[in-house]
């Protein structure tokens, strides 16, 4: 049996199969103590939790690192609040007992997040929960689900993995993991990509389907797990895990290499952040720079807008974290599938085609200067900022960005306030309209950056986020790798200097089109920085020109797919 689900974190696990069922957390036995017992009871099991979460915390910190110590800390922030804690008073005022008041609100805030149409949000859902079976599980004194014990080659199966749960796991013990929910972005996808175990979610009942001791096949770049497998499958697997594991400890070597093709040939290879502190991660890994930092990560989760203020110290920090190298940072791309909810922006039945990202904000410039201005603020210092306007499709809206932006800078020259006075400004190509007149655009913009993971969805008509024409996403499709080819060529000829931060930079076998046809600067994940750099260090010239001559001269996205797959592996 195959399960198929969201590869999540690269490698192949093979073991057996834990399945973590959850605790019965029943309490309709307990009894009401009172006003003032219950709410003394829940305020020790509050500092309990508070304990417990804190020394959790201070273990991944050491262990893992800061970003992830981060999840189990915002627990502690979240369940401190003092507007939820005083809703779970009055539920015991009102004669609930302290576990009754604690699943009512962690039930209602859960369910209030899980409503919203955002991953951030959803991923708090998911926090709530693990925070309500968790207190629930110290008043009722029944003990926790003990991953920290397993035996050695366990695949853990288990619905939902809980930030607690990642925390307490014995990594040397775990073999893969396997869910039933969660995405790419989940938190649980980003510790186990931080642990690097291999990780499938969103296997669609997974526990139905499996027992514990099932043998397990987890492959986490493909996203599959296969159950009981024969022996010749089972060998198989293991040459693959060996063979990933070889490539793995052989890529260490590129860490401190610099990006350059088999002749030399230089590339700049950057990382995509969605906060300062990622942008530490990406040097550490290697990153020569930052290609994309999607600042609307800034703007969510959170009830109001971030001030200049805020904004400047979150732009300085990754300026100063990559001091003298080059930082590409993104304006606010709200809208589509990243609706921030206090910013009111109205229901719309087509949201990626509607009002958004560069719309949305020259139609609101009051906020639009409040990060225009923190940039030009924060590019002073190090001036290695560069700004990037989303889903561009015409020459008036770069006119219109730029025409904000010498508003802004006669502001701060009259405040006497110190900004970058040239600030680069450069556009991201990801709407077919952008590609199709990127000559006209490239005569008024300092820079490119190809956004091929919404330049996929616009060409070929097709949701990135719906898996019924999953198929059909591709890209692959000689028509956005002709859009790609175009945009690439209109940079060169106005002599800008074009990047490429969609997912599509990352892929081994776009690699030598890419290459052949110029592209200066490669902005991958920063997981994903030392295996591209590897990529483009294998390729000559002439090689990689004859792959994209074949590649292009093939009708149909298969076609070419198979084409590049094999050149691969050459
Ligand atoms: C893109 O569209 O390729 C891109 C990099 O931006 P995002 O994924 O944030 O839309
Ligand atoms: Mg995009």
């Amino acid at each position: 049996m195959i399960l198929r689900g969201i590869a999540a974190s690269d490698g192949i696990g093979i073991g057996k199969a834990v399945c973590v069922r959850e605790q019965s957390l029943d309490y309709s036995a307990v009894k009401y103590g009172g006003k003032d017992g219950e709410k003394a009871r829940l305020q020790s099991a509050i500092a309990h939790f508070n304990d417990k979460t804190t020394a959790m915390a201070e273990r991944i910190r050491t262990q893992v690192g800061e970003k992830e110590s981060e999840i189990l800390t915002g627990q502690i922030m979240m369940l401190g609040d003092p507007y939820m804690q005083s809703q779970m008073e009055e539920a015991i005022d009102a004669g609930q007992c302290a576990e009754a008041a604690v699943d009512q609100v962690c039930t209602m805030y859960a369910e209030m997040f899980a409503g919203v149409d955002d991953e951030l949000m959803r991923q708090r859902a998911t926090d709530v929960r693990d925070i309500r079976s968790r207190m629930l599980a110290i008043l009722l004194g029944v003990a926790g689900v003990d991953v920290s014990h397993l035996p050695a080659g366990s695949v853990l199966v288990a619905h939902d993995l809980t930030p607690s749960m990642t925390v307490g796991l014995d990594k040397d013990h775990v073999a893969a993991i396997l869910t039933e929910v969660g995405g790419r972005t989940s938190h649980s996808a980003i510790l186990a990509r931080a642990l690097e175990l291999p990780a499938v979610l969103s296997v669609p009942h997974a526990m139905e389907q499996l027992q514990d001791g099932d043998s397990l096949i987890v492959d986490g770049g493909e996203g599959i797990a296969l159950v009981n497998p024969d022996q010749a499958t089972q060998a198989q697997y293991l040459a693959k895990q060996e063979e990933y594991l070889r490539r793995k400890a052989l890529l260490s070597v590129y860490r401190d290499r610099e990006t350059v093709d088999a002749e030399g040939k230089r590339y700049a290879l950057y990382a995509n952040i969605g906060s300062p502190a990622e942008a530490g991660a990406a040097a550490e890994a290697g990153a020569e720079g930052i290609g994309l930092f999607r600042t609307e990560f800034l703007f969510m989760d959170r009830t109001g807008a971030p001030t200049e203020e805020e904004q400047y110290e979150a732009y300085l920090a990754v300026s100063r974290i990559m001091a003298g190298k080059e930082v590409i940072i993104r304006t606010l791309d709200v809208g589509g599938d990243k609706a921030v909810e206090y910013l009111g922006m109205a229901h719309e039945d087509n949201p990626f085609l509607g009002h958004r990202a560069i719309r949305y904000c020259l139609d609101n410039p009051e906020l639009y200067k409040v990060q225009l201005r923190a940039l030009l603020r924060a590019g002073a210092q190090e001036k290695n900022i560069k700004i990037m306007l989303p889903l561009v499709t015409s020459l008036e809206e770069i006119r219109g960005a730029r025409a904000l932006l010498e508003t802004c800078k006669a502001e701060l020259e009259a405040e006497g306030v110190p900004y970058h006075r040239d600030i680069p400004l450069g556009i991201m190509v990801e709407t077919p309209a952008a590609a199709l007149i990127g000559d006209l655009l490239a005569r008024e913009c300092d820079f490119f950056s190809i956004g091929t993971n919404d330049l996929t969805q616009y060409t070929m008509a097709v949701d990135r986020g719906n898996a019924l024409v999953e198929q059909l996403y591709t890209t692959f499709h000689p028509a956005v790798l002709r859009a790609i080819r175009g945009v690439i060529a209109a940079a060169k000829q106005a002599g800008i200097p074009v990047g490429m931060c969609g997912e599509a930079a990352a892929d081994p076998r776009l690699i030598p089109l890419l290459m052949a046809w110029g592209l200066d600067e490669f902005s991958v994940s920063a997981s994903a920085v030392l295996a591209t750099r590897a990529q483009i260090h294998r390729w000559y010239t002439a090689q990689a020109d004859q792959v994209a001559q074949k590649a292009m001269a093939l009708p149909t996205a298969s076609g070419v797919e198979d084409c590049l797959q094999s050149a691969v592996h050459e």
